[in-house]
């Protein structure tokens, strides 16, 4: 049903129980087809259930059949809300229990009659017999003395009692001693099961009990005292009507693809450890992202990425305790509670462990497939007395993580939520400075060993925010990246570098950035060469420098933009190498024509010998395969000894000159024409 009571889907099997299809249904509420849609006494709490939005079960109801008779209706069903809590409509399962309902009628006048005229049970006529042993439940009578008086076909068939134990003057203790012995019985304690019928027997007024059978049948019994002190039972098989429901209730609370719990039965287990933590228990709320997911999901097509979410959810299967929670929120998004003493220790701990689990290679459909994972930390109760507070919270931390260079964790600080409204009004200002012309481009300039001369510039973006002053790329570029203002940004940049670079020596090469989310866009071959043409710059003087994560994106069009550049006589250079993946592949993806050695390598040369390692290899690299290598960072004179033994193309850092404004770097040009770099 909808959110308005309306009928909006049925199963197929609708047309052989009521007989008409869903077409002549859908949009009926349940009193268009009821018989006795009048009696408002009858329907009263069946309609307060719906208002409330609970969850009711076996509500029985006559049904006007298409042939005119009326037809009664067992049914079941449980509320929908989407993820924002928002009330969808009931879902829920129906039976025609026609037959059922007219023998328990008929047994209810049989017994009435009986008693009205005080005949013994014992002496039961035919009638009764056939009456009981009509109806599809379980029926049977026992007296004060706890001994049978009556059962019926079927109660015999529901527990297996052989035909002397269907006697009337049987002891209920043998009946039940046999249903143990033949596995009949619910409750881990067989003995404790005994104890509980026999006192059930004796003493229960009236009672409705769901008995789970050990070998998984599911029985509803309703039980009542007779006045003479015996008791009568109905018992019904419910089983497949028991699993309908388990199903629909376990399809709205879980994650069709990975069969984890979703967003919805997190936040209930959220709540039931947030009102355990009123005795002062503290819990972790993990909210988990896959860092490279968008780009496997978009290269190797969906069924893989599927594939991949559920490598994840295995591999996260083996980290965690079995008391924690792994839930699917959507997309590459995963959460994990996790209750127990010390949160933070643990929360780290279990951190720690699936960043490093997840950041081995995956095989999918053959191919080799790195995602990685980071990770943001809530802790409860300190920061949030309710879920969505808690998830909220561990989101930000998931996103500092991010910004903090992927395949980390961190825990939420009260800061974040005062940097995430921070972050709101700068992107706000930044759409305007893009108009208002706020952007800026610095040049630092790229020394040439073998000529002890600049050969080149990269040109490094500013933004002179009005109130802020002026900011470094780190400040601002990752959230163009987010909301796509890097496309019309980096147009800018391409346009102002090519145009200032035509008014220097041409000698001068001019670096620019470029960010993997331009490749996403097809117009980025024509925006360069646009750039190219309005300032008449030769494209060879032109260097474009991108990082690792472009060429994750594995994509066929990426390849061939870069291809298509170069093929014009642009230059292709490997920024940041050695910060990135599985780096010495991407070198044979595409003939670079330079690497740059990221300044960490090089801050670290002194005191790290694998640093210099590395740096020699590339350098070799780079020699036999004719390309050309710059070390970035450079601020030592040992620095830049070593790097010139090491035999590296060219060197950039601030030894030699921060990044400055084009006026000064054309002043420092001037200057260094007359100036060799002394090595
Ligand atoms: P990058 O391409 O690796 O640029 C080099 C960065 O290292 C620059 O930071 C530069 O100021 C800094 N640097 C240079 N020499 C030294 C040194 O000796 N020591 C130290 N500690 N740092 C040095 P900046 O300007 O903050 O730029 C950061 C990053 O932002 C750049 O890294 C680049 O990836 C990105 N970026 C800059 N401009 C643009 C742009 O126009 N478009 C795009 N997409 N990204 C840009
Ligand atoms: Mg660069
Ligand atoms: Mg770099």
């Amino acid at each position: 049903m909808d959110e308005n009571y309306r009928f909006s889907y049925f199963s197929s099997s609708l047309k052989t129980t009521v007989g008409v299809g869903p077409e002549q249904e859908i949009g009926k509420s349940r009193l268009d087809i009821a018989a006795n849609a009048e009696d408002r006494e009858f329907w009263q709490p069946h309609v307060d259930n719906l208002l409330r939005r609970e969850t009711f079960r076996n509500f029985t109801y006559p049904y006007r059949h298409k042939d005119g008779r009326t037809r009664w209706f067992s049914i079941s069903g449980q509320p929908v809300f989407d993820e924002d809590g928002a009330f969808k409509g009931y879902r829920g399962v129906g039976a025609d229990i026609t037959t059922e309902h007219e023998a328990r009628e008929q047994l209810a006048a049989a017994l009435e009659e009986l008693r009205a005229a005080n005949v013994k049970l014992e002496t039961q006529n035919m009638l009764f017999e056939s009456a009981i042993d009509n109806i599809s439940q379980g029926l049977c009578m026992f007296d004060g003395d706890r001994q049978l008086m009556v059962c019926n076909r079927r109660y015999a068939e529901l527990y297996g009692l052989p035909r002397e134990l269907v006697q009337p003057g049987t002891p209920l203790q043998m009946i039940l001693a046999h249903r143990v012995s033949t596995g009949r019985y619910s409750g881990p304690d067989p003995q404790a099961f005994l104890e509980n019928r026999m006192n059930m027997v004796a003493s229960v007024v009236r009672t409705e009990t769901i008995d789970e059978l050990k070998d998984g049948r599911v029985y509803l019994i309703a039980h009542a005292q007779l006045p003479d002190g015996g008791s009568v039972a109905i018992h019904d098989d419910i089983t497949a009507r028991k699993r309908a429901e388990e199903r629909i209730a376990h399809m709205a609370r879980h994650d069709a693809l990975t069969g984890l719990p979703n967003r919805l039965l997190l936040r209930d287990k959220m709540e039931e450890a947030l009102a355990r933590g009123e005795d002062g228990d503290e819990f972790a709320v993990l909210c988990l992202d896959l860092d490279n997911f968008k780009a496997v999901n978009d290269s190797l097509g969906h069924p893989a990425g599927d594939s991949l979410l559920q490598a994840v959810t295995r591999r996260l299967q083996v980290c965690v305790r079995e008391t924690d929670t792994i839930s699917r929120l959507g997309g590459d998004e995963f959460a994990i509670l996790q209750p127990g003493p010390n949160a933070p220790e643990r929360a780290a701990t279990l951190a720690r462990r699936i960043i490093e689990v997840l950041g081995a290679a995956f095989t999918i459909e053959g191919q080799q497939v790195v995602v990685g994972a980071s990770i943001g930390i809530a802790l409860a109760p300190h920061d949030g007395a309710e879920p969505d507070q808690l998830l909220k919270n561990a989101d930000l931390a998931l996103y500092r993580a991010k910004d903090d260079g992927r395949r980390t964790y961190r825990f939420f600080e009260t800061q974040m939520d005062i940097n995430q409204q921070s972050r709101r009004a700068l992107e706000m200002d930044l759409r305007q400075a893009l108009i208002t012309g706020e952007f800026e481009l610095f040049y630092q300039p790229i020394v040439s060993f073998a000529s002890g001369r600049i050969s080149g510039l990269e040109a490094l973006i500013r933004w002179r925010h009005p109130v802020r002053g002026l900011l470094a790329p780190g400040e601002f570029v990752s959230l163009c990246e987010e909301i796509g203002l890097i496309v019309p940004i980096g147009d800018w940049v391409l346009r102002t570098a090519c145009l200032q670079a035509a008014q220097l020596s041409e000698d001068i090469r001019i670096a620019v950035n470029l960010s993997p989310v331009q490749f996403k866009n097809p117009g980025l071959v024509s925006s360069v060469l646009q750039a190219l043409y309005r300032a008449r710059l030769d494209p060879g003087r032109l260097e474009l420098e991108i990082t690792e994560s472009v060429l994750l994106l594995e994509s066929e069009d990426t390849l061939a933009a870069l291809h298509q550049l170069r093929d014009q006589g642009v230059r292709i250079s490997m920024d940041d190498f050695g910060t990135g993946y599985s780096s010495l592949s991407y070198l044979r993806r595409f003939p670079f024509d330079r690497i740059k050695i990221d300044r960490s390598f090089i801050a670290d040369l002194e005191k790290k010998s694998d640093c210099l390692a590395i740096i020699r290899a590339v350098s070799s690299l780079g020699k036999d395969l004719g390309i050309d290598t710059t070390a970035e960072g450079v601020e030592t004179e040992t620095q830049l000894k070593v790097l010139m033994m090491e035999g590296l193309t060219e060197v950039q850092g601030f030894l030699f000159s921060p990044p400055l404004p084009f006026d000064e770097i054309r002043e420092l040009l001037a200057k260094a024409e007359k100036t060799v770099f002394a090595a």
